[in-house]
């Protein structure tokens, strides 16, 4: 097995808030076997001198959508599954190059994208460890439903509804057949429509998404195969019914109250904000081909999304990383870092995109630390992100290496 040795690094401890200065760390194959402050010997390791520069654990985003290639998803949904595939191959590689060595794609990705980056430890197709959910589903009207406002709707079982990102399924037996496939297919976590949203034509986002019955057997079903359901959701009302109902990650929630923040903190719920989306929609939305019903509903969430941190942070609701940028606009990724700073301490923003994306996969211990045991993804980054995290932000700019199951993706620092 191959053995790496990083020496002449500051370990990042995210849990502790604190950098570890001059350490040394052994890597294993694809598993941190060593952290040590004393210098470490290996006959047999290729040694990498850091530099005096942070050694951190790879970067988490729970909420991406690696296949948007495009801002209109309308358009989105006509494109075939193999161009789609080819034109993530960009999207993941400039992710991975910010630093962002797992991701939880939100709706779009499937099980043969992922499967392809993880035979991708070749170097043919290279992108973070994706988690996909497959189409996110959607019931009709709602925000996963892009069919145009008719007086002849085009009926669900026609093929189009059967898009790559989203599904339209109504009906308590319909949706728990609907997530029995998905999961046979290779899904690892259901992604559900709880409310309306902005990308989508005929939905306001005060709209409720799914029913209480069918909300807690989309629920169930995935608690039977050991995995969990995402829901996108804006309101109080709609997040309400979702955590209730057993929902584990509240995506978005920019429109939360206090009491609705109790209550998910009670559930130990999650929030994945991703405030960085509304800010690209604004700036350049209609540029890209925003819908102009999209457009419209922007600033109702965008004004909200920084209160909304607030709101979370104060109720103790913990809180993972997310962007959910489409089209041109996943190179903003990494702003997100920048947008949290202004209402959380720099080390509450590490943990959102490490330690508390570990745990929203269910990888605690294996994701999103420096420490014996964890998988190897480690970055090398100029500066102390502990002091200002302008040095993840842009395209990785600072960070020199990027290691993902200890294999060297970006930067070559061997000595
Ligand atoms: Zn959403
Ligand atoms: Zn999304």
């Amino acid at each position: 097995m191959s053995l790496i040795l990083f020496t002449n690094v500051h370990v990042l401890d995210v849990r502790h808030g604190r950098l570890q200065e001059n350490h040394h760390v052994l890597v294993e194959g694809d598993t941190i076997r060593e952290v040590s402050d004393r210098p470490l010997t290996s006959a047999s390791a290729r040694v990498i001198n850091g530099g005096g520069r942070t050694l951190m654990p790879g970067l988490i985003d729970c909420h991406v959508h690696t296949t948007f290639s495009q801002t209109n998803l309308g358009l989105l949904a006509q494109t075939p599954n193999t161009t789609l595939a080819l034109r993530a191959l960009p999207i993941l590689r400039g992710m991975l190059r910010r630093g962002f060595t797992t991701v939880r794609d939100a709706g779009g990705a499937d099980y043969a994208l992922k499967a392809a980056l993880e035979d991708g430890m070749s170097g043919t197709v290279l992108g973070p460890r994706l988690f996909v959910s497959g189409p996110a589903l959607s019931p009709t009207g709602g925000h996963g439903d892009f069919r145009p406002r008719s007086d002849r709707l085009q009926p669900v079982g026609c093929g189009c509804q059967r898009l790559a990102s989203t599904r339209v399924v109504d009906g308590v037996d319909a949706v728990r057949l609907a997530v029995r496939e998905l999961l046979q297919m290779g899904a690892d976590q259901i992604k559900i429509m709880s409310s309306g949203g902005v990308a989508s034509p005929t939905d306001p986002v005060n709209a409720l998404g799914y029913s209480v019955e069918e909300t807690r057997a989309i629920v169930d079903e995935a608690a039977a195969r050991q995995t969990y359901v995402l829901a996108h959701a804006y309101t109080p009302e709609a997040i309400r019914r979702a955590v209730e109902c057993g929902v584990r990650t509240i995506e978005h929630g920019n429109l939360i109250d206090a009491p609705t923040a109790k209550l998910m903190a009670e559930h130990d719920a999650y929030a994945v904000p991703t405030l960085i989306t509304y800010e690209a929609l604004a700036r350049d939305g209609v540029r890209l081909g925003l819908g102009a019903e999209s457009v419209a509903k922007i600033e109702q969430v965008r004004a909200a999304g920084l209160h909304s941190l607030e709101i979370f942070r104060a109720a103790g609701v913990k809180l993972a990383f997310g962007t959910d940028l489409l089209g041109a606009s996943h190179n903003l990724q990494s702003e997100e870092f920048l947008i949290r700073a202004q209402v959380q301490t720099p080390a509450e923003v590490l943990r959102s995109a490490t330690l508390i994306g570990a745990e929203v996969l269910g990888r605690s211990g294996r994701l999103g630390e420096v420490t014996p045991g964890a998988m190897a993804d480690l970055l090398l980054v100029d500066g102390n992100p502990l002091q200002d995290l302008t040095c993840l932000a842009g395209q990785g700019e600072q960070i020199a290496l990027v290691m993902q199951g200890g294999h060297i993706r970006v930067g070559s620092l061997a000595a």
